[in-house]
């Protein structure tokens, strides 16, 4: 009997930043760099520097972030 690998994908422990579009200048730069030690998560877009911090929870995912960011944005709470 061949017993074969679980397929279901976990991904690795070591953060993978990820790119967003900013909703400021709209260029895919905005990355999120979560600290779980911390429980921060850091918004910052490498093109306007429009930059914001966000408690992090355990189940948050970088998505997650990125949608507080922009709704933030979009209430005028960012500059
Ligand atoms: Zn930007």
């Amino acid at each position: 009997m061949v017993r074969r690998k679980r397929s279901t994908v976990r991904f690795p422990r070591k953060q993978i930043p990820k790119i967003f579009s900013c909703p400021k200048c709209g260029l895919t730069a905005v990355r999120v760099v979560m600290e779980r030690k911390k429980n921060t998560a850091t918004v910052i877009c490498g093109k306007c520097h429009l930059t914001d911090e966000f408690p992090l929870a355990p189940v948050n995912q970088a998505i997650d972030i990125y949608c507080k960011f922009t709704d933030k944005f979009n209430v005028g709470e960012l500059a």
